[in-house]
């Protein structure tokens, strides 16, 4: 007995795009929402402070730590993780709603959420974003090299860490070029 394909319907409809800090998973999403603004994305709550441009309810909600305390205690994230010092977490009513009106769902989140929705959405599709090489990990990694040795050394540490996640993903994207992977990763969700 052969495998029957799967039908469309069935297909798993959330997106979850995570890997490494620093291999590039935020230019890829925006690049992404670029050319298909139609494609919805869910916006995390994050305790960061925001940065240049970015504004609240289109990157980020930008909450107090009383109001993420809130949000975790009456369960209305469908994950969160604290990531170098901030907590960040996706909210769970606006995805679901998507999800129920049949209509793609990203999330680009770290690896610790991603792990979280793989328990909790079991056919959700984990899409893994690899750097090309090692050695471009660390020359992203780097930047400038304005930052101390030390700190440098514990972000490599961190990335070899992160990069040995991969093999508990459904997919693996290598980062090759933005435009590339984007498509990619639209029609892993069906939309092109
Ligand atoms: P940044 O502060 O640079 O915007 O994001 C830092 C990290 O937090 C990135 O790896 C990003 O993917 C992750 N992140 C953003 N939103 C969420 C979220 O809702 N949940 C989790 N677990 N991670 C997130």
């Amino acid at each position: 007995r052969g495998t029957s394909p799967v039908p469309p319907d069935a297909r798993p409809r959330l997106t979850v795009l995570s890997g490494p800090s620093g291999v590039g998973k935020s230019t890829v999403v925006a690049h992404m929402r670029k050319e298909h603004p139609d494609v919805w994305l869910s916006v995390s709550a994050t305790t960061r402070k925001p940065r240049p441009g970015e504004q609240h309810g289109v990157h980020y909600f930008f909450v107090t730590d009383e109001e993420m305390d809130k949000l975790i205690a009456n369960g209305e994230l469908l994950e969160w993780a604290e990531f170098a010092g901030n907590r960040y977490g996706t909210p769970r009513a606006a995805v679901l709603e998507r999800l129920e009106k049949g209509e793609p769902v990203l999330l680009e989140i770290d690896l610790q959420g991603a792990r979280q929705v793989r328990e909790s959405m079991s056919d959700a599709q984990l899409v893994f974003l690899a750097p090309p090489s090692w050695d471009e990990l660390v020359r992203r990694l780097t930047g400038r090299g304005t930052e101390p040795p030390e700190v440098i050394e514990r972000r490599l540490e961190a990335a070899r860490t992160e990069l040995a996640a991969e093999p508990e993903f459904d997919v693996t994207l290598v980062n090759t070029s933005v435009e590339d992977v984007a498509g990619e990763l639209l029609a892993l969700m069906d939309v092109v």
